[in-house]
């Protein structure tokens, strides 16, 4: 029988991702710098580093990042987790190893990089972001 009130399986799957790309503070972020008048656009592919910038101010070639805590492994906010300690803590460093290696290369390849922590305030953040446009 057909099922119509299910959704194809390529859309849920387009949904998921359009959950996890537009998390919380990415979007505070984003809406402090569009209050500051900063246009951006969202969740951008930049091919020639292998990455996906979380928003790009394409008039000042910038990009920003927004690092989760855990995940980029905050030094505040990281925790290692209870159990496979080891295998988290490591895990953790890898990707920190790969954010300083793409930030690194999106530099040689003539981009402004602004990585920010997703504990920092919004409006903070913005002010950053909008320093840096100036630089
Ligand atoms: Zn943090």
């Amino acid at each position: 029988m057909k099922n119509d009130t299910k959704v194809r399986p390529e859309i849920s799957e387009r949904m998921k991702k359009q959950r996890i790309a537009d998390t919380k503070p990415e979007l505070e972020i984003a809406r402090a710098c569009f209050r500051l008048g900063l246009r951006y656009r969202k969740n951008v592919e930049i091919p020639e580093a292998k990455t996906t910038a979380d928003l790009i101010f394409p008039r000042h070639k910038l990009l920003v990042f927004v690092d989760g805590c855990f995940w980029h492994g905050c030094p505040w906010h990281y925790k290692t987790p209870k159990t496979r300690s080891e295998w988290w803590d490591a895990k953790v460093e890898r990707n920190k190893t790969r954010d300083s290696k793409k930030t690194r290369k999106l530099r040689r390849l003539g981009w402004k990089v602004v990585r920010v922590w997703e504990h920092v305030e919004p409006e903070k953040a913005a002010l950053r972001i909008l320093n840096k446009t100036k630089d």
